[in-house]
């Protein structure tokens, strides 16, 4: 069993719905359990500025999957979820990347395991940092938490509430 972290997120439609959904799709999977889900945050988009805030979340899993299957696992959760609503090359209804795999470092052309922007971005490690302060990132050999206060990233990132 490995101990997994994934980020989700959202800027169409109705968000807080939505990842709450891929949360479910996720852990209704009988190779995945549940462990821990960080609060929503929301946040403000990075690159192209024309298009809604995003409602971010970190969740924690432990799954027998490997990290291909996990991935496929999450393509697929994002086919079925965007087939029925997204519209082509519009903003993505639902996002979920796999921030961390255990303590492994995965460089190939599917998969870059840790998510090579995880430690850039203040969407991904605010949640992190709530729900697993001292997980190590492999390859920085830095914790959540440190990588949190060396950050630079100026884009906004408020917990949400509504
Ligand atoms: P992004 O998340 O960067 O906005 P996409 O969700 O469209 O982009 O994913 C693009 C590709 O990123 C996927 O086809 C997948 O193969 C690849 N990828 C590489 N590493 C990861 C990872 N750790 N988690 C999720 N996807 C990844
Ligand atoms: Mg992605």
């Amino acid at each position: 069993m490995a101990n997994v972290f994934i980020g989700l997120g959202s800027n169409i439609g109705d968000r807080k719905k939505n990842i709450a959904e891929a949360i479910n799709l996720l852990s209704n999977s009988p190779d995945v359990k549940l462990e821990k889900t960080s609060s929503l945050y929301i946040t403000e988009p990075i690159g192209y500025v024309g298009q809604d805030w995003f409602l971010n979340s970190v969740v924690e899993i432990t799954t027998s999957l490997s990290p291909r299957d996990l991935l496929y696992q999450c393509q697929a959760i994002e086919e079925q979820m965007g087939r029925v609503r997204t519209m082509q090359w519009g903003p993505r209804i639902i996002d979920l990347d796999i921030i961390l795999y255990g303590d492994e470092v995965i460089e190939d052309d599917e998969l870059i395991i840790p998510h090579p922007n995880m430690h850039k971005r203040r969407f991904v490690l605010l949640p992190l940092v709530e729900i697993a302060p001292d997980v190590l990132h492999p390859k920085l050999n830095k914790t959540a938490s440190e990588l949190l206060q060396v950050l630079k990233d100026g884009h906004k990132v408020e917990v949400y509430t509504d």
